[in-house]
């Protein structure tokens, strides 16, 4: 059954059907033995390079490296449903700057991310009722990409487990023309 929270955005027709799913693991193998022919980061040292942390959405359409010009070897890249600041995102960021050099972290959050599309109390709601158990998680859905940038700034201001912050940017990508809007907070706030 599809969830009530897409059906009431309207999203559950443009949901691939389970029965024309078909796993991809064979053909993406013959895709990777094509990539390691002409492999050449084999040299790449784990730190990385720009000593830097970018913090992304999931979202399928985002080349976090591409959209930045960067290169593997360049920076880490931890990304999840919104690009959230999440405690497993201030653990990624905590090894990478005190173990891994980084010293720059860039959030990029994006126009038409999926968590806008739907209510985090009816998600709740809808899967204490179906599950019996309600999520120990929040969703973490928004309405303004802007603002939701700007709450996450927030949340590493705070934390004390990133210790360099002098460096924090955040940005919203428009999925529609490729372009990074930069989202300013003033500090002394
Ligand atoms: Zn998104």
């Amino acid at each position: 059954m599809t969830p009530a929270s897409f059906e009431r955005v309207g999203t559950a027709n443009e949901t691939p059907q389970d029965q024309t799913f078909e796993p991809s693991v064979a053909e993406l193998l013959r895709r990777n033995n094509t990539f390691a022919a002409r492999f050449h980061d084999s040299e790449l040292q784990v730190m990385p390079t720009r000593n830097l942390a970018v913090v992304a959405c999931m979202d399928s359409r985002i080349d976090t490296f591409q959209i930045l010009g960067l290169g593997n070897g360049e920076s880490h890249i931890i990304r999840n449903a919104g690009g959230v600041i999440t405690d497993d995102v201030i653990r990624s960021l905590c090894l990478s700057q005190r173990f891994l050099g980084t010293r720059e972290i860039i959030l990029i959050h994006h126009t038409d991310c999926g968590l806008q599309s739907v209510d985090e109390d009816d998600f709740r709601h809808e899967l204490e009722e179906e599950l019996g158990v309600k999520p120990w998680w929040s969703l973490e859905t928004f309405k303004d990409p802007y603002l939701d940038v700007r709450q996450s700034i927030q949340r590493l201001l705070m934390t004390p487990f990133v210790p360099y912050k002098e460096n924090i940017s955040g940005f919203v990508y428009d999925v529609t023309d490729g372009l990074l809007h930069e989202v300013i907070v003033d500090r002394d706030k």
